[in-house]
């Protein structure tokens, strides 16, 4: 820092701050572009940032040359390929208030006389993204990076539908361009990857950006494939003989891109304004995150005469909404146990409306989470909803902590049964682990009858309550022997609402395998998990049959689900929760492309065989209802030797399991799909 020429110094102050905000805004600005997990709202990050322009200007010698001011997002991970940008990508200055939008309409006259008028443009929440195409022909995608720097994402961007692999011509562009825009997430596809992470045991995403971000950053196009993205171009690299903005965005669709609908050429800042305040109320309606409207002037000629300066430019403005926080009061802590254990704390609220419904209580996630936080009890603190669905404390208001306030502690024992909560190394949860503990048991009910799982119509949490305290329902098993007269028994039961609620329960003793999988409450098993085993084993006792090296044969089935599953299945709690529902006259549908005569039969191919490939072998497998598998056990069915059998012939003879040849395999393979 050079502050020779500098009458008034900085005092000492000033420059503490500057230095503790460098040092802050550094940090954050890692977690949120490079880890794609921010701590703090963007709100909060931006009043940081303005605090230290604010600072800058006002002593211009703490200025230095690597100050978030100067610099355009963060550094591209190590992971990726580096891509230098043809331009660099810029930032935008940010506007809080409409007078800081008129502000920035008077600047701009100020430089160039009259500006012919300016295009509003809703202002996404996802990343940056630069595309390359040469003779219309899609050949790269980078990231933001620095500006200056990229990750190379090709692979990735590839699988976004919305991205065109060759361009529609149009006269007056260049051969080799560069379209910029932003990949989102939907909110609807948010919440799906959420659960899913949740299914597999795996933390979410704190927003929908950072959820676009991680999923743009895998390193298996697949997974990326799989997620659900969204694009929105703005930017045309160069920009042949196009004009003006408004220009540019219909050129994009005309080449073939996605272009958000919502946007408006205005005549006046005043014009602006009315765009603004439009969109502040109706952004909620969206099915995408947007977190303010961009401004930018249209003519690309006055753009160019504006110019740019630092990391932004001089003729565009991002105006910011505010966020939709609101401060209400925790009123208690509670700790929640889920149907797999999980021992949750979870705040509960003075009631207060946010961004369209009342919310009462929000998560906490985990005691880190409380504790990084610091939340007490009494407690008035900022809740806004990430992503516009889950309610989320942002900070606490420490002015306003009463006296006497003291930390949060998690319980070391289960509120409902008391035995002692483990957390296993790795976990950031807590867990309760008595299978019998009444508060996982009530949460398993709730689940099993509910929509997703078993879909008991008139079974829900209040009757279920009841249920327990009368001691009619100890396990799932016990609901399809209630009775009507039992039923009376419960508040708000007469005659006609009894006799319903059993016939409901009755008619669910036949549901779709996936269903009654899902209704098990099998710890990472969701919804989408249970497709893809019904899909692949078809009955459920070929599910229960399943070694973890056959679970993990399961598209999509990962270690940890494989290990959770075959662990429950060899339990004697959840082979006792099976039986009592057979018992019980249950009986789940198999799945579609399951069943057949070979349904629950594992087959196991080694060595190579002459007249099929194995993949077409394993298919016929399938297509009986049988399930192929690549290691042998004492459960395994059939073993099929071929030419050079490996060791598993030798452990199949071994374990006394059945071994046929190829002429053997083909014969039966031929009688069985004769017989269906
Ligand atoms: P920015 O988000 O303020 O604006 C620039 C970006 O807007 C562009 O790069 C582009 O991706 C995007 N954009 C969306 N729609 C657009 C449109 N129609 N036209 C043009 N651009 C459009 O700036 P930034 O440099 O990307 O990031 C800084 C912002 O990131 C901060 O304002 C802050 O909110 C957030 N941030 C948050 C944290 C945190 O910890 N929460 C940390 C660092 C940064």
């Amino acid at each position: 820092m050079d502050t020779k020429n500098n009458e008034a110094a900085a005092p000492k102050q000033a420059r503490d701050r500057v230095l503790a905000l460098l040092k802050e805004l550094d940090h954050h600005s890692r977690q949120y572009h490079v880890l794609d997990s921010p701590e703090i709202s963007d709100f909060e990050y931006d009043h940081l940032f303005r605090e230290l322009v604010d600072l800058e200007s006002a002593y211009p010698e703490l200025q230095t040359a690597d100050s978030p001011t100067q610099r355009v997002g963060g550094e591209p991970a190590a992971t990726f390929t580096k891509v230098r940008h043809r331009t660099p990508m810029l930032s935008l200055n940010n506007a809080f208030s409409s007078d800081e939008v008129r502000e920035f309409g008077t600047r701009a006259e100020r430089a160039i006389g009259a500006v012919g008028g300016y295009v509003c443009e809703l202002k996404i929440d996802g990343l940056a993204m630069s595309i390359s195409y040469a003779g219309g022909s899609y050949i790269r995608a980078a990231t933001r990076g620095n500006g200056v720097e990229g990750e190379d994402v090709t692979a990735n961007v590839r699988t976004i539908r919305s991205v065109p692999r060759t361009l529609e011509r149009v006269v007056g562009l260049p051969d080799e361009l560069e379209v910029r825009g932003e990949v989102y997430l939907p909110k609807g596809a948010f919440a799906a990857t959420n659960a899913r992470l949740d299914e597999a045991g795996k933390p979410g995403y704190a927003n929908p950006r950072s959820a676009a971000a991680g999923a743009v950053r895998q390193l298996d196009p697949s997974i990326t494939a799989a997620r659900g993205l969204q694009t929105f171009m703005y930017a045309i690299d160069p920009p042949g003989k196009i004009k003006n903005q408004a220009e540019v965005l219909d050129t994009l669709a005309a080449l073939g891109f996605r272009v958000n609908p919502h946007r408006q050429l205005a005549g006046s800042i005043d014009d602006v304004l009315a765009f603004l305040d439009h969109w502040s109320e109706r952004r909620h309606d969206l099915d995408y995150d947007t977190d303010g409207i961009v401004i930018k002037v249209a003519s690309l000629a006055e753009q160019a005469e504006l110019g740019t300066i630092s990391r932004a430019p001089r003729w565009a403005i991002a105006y910011k909404f505010p966020p939709e926080e609101h401060e209400t009061q925790v009123l208690d802590i509670h700790v929640q146990v889920g149907r797999t254990g999980a021992v949750t704390p979870v705040a509960i609220l003075e009631p207060t409306l946010v961004a369209g419904s009342t919310v009462r209580r929000c998560t906490l996630h985990n005691e880190d989470e409380v504790a990084r936080k610091d939340v007490r009890i009494g407690d008035t603190v900022l809740i806004h909803k990430a992503g516009d669905v889950i309610p989320e404390i942002v900070q606490v208001i420490l002015e306003k902590r009463p006296n006497g306030a003291t930390p949060w502690q998690m319980p070391e024992h289960c509120p409902a049964c008391d035995s002692l909560l483990v957390r296993e190394q790795g976990e950031v949860v807590r867990r309760c682990l008595n299978p019998l503990c009444p508060a996982q048991r009530r949460e398993l009910l709730i689940h099993f009858a509910a929509r997703g799982a078993m879909n008991i119509e008139g079974l829900g949490p209040a009757v279920i309550d009841q249920l327990i305290d009368l001691g009619y329902v100890t396990e799932p098993a016990d609901l399809f022997r209630l009775t009507a007269e039992q039923l009376l028994t419960l508040e708000g039961f007469a005659e006609r609402s009894a006799t319903k609620l059993i016939e409901s329960i009755a008619s669910r003793r036949r549901v779709p395998l996936a269903r009654f999988i899902n209704a098990l409450a099998i710890r990472h098993v969701g919804e989408h998990t249970a497709e893809t085993l019904a899909a692949h084993f078809g009955s459920i006792d070929a599910l229960a049959a399943a070694t973890e090296e056959d679970l993990l044969g399961a598209e999509g089935i990962g270690a940890v689900v494989a290990a959770h599953m075959a662990a429950w299945f060899s339990s004697s709690e959840g082979r006792a929760v099976l039986e009592h529902l057979r018992a019980a006259g249950v009986d789940p549908e198999r799945a579609a492309g399951g069943g057949g005569p070979w349904s629950g039969q594992t087959w196991v191919i080694t060595g190579s065989l002459d007249g099929m490939s194995r993949a077409d072998a394993e298919a016929r497998i399938r297509a009986l209802g049988g399930n192929p598998s690549s290691s042998v056990s004492r459960k395994t069915h059939t073993v099929v030797a071929g030419a050079s059998p490996g060791s598993k012939l030798e452990k199949a003879q071994r374990l006394d399991v059945r071994v046929l040849d190829e002429a053997q395999f083909v014969a039966e393979l031929d009688a069985a799909e004769g017989s269906r």
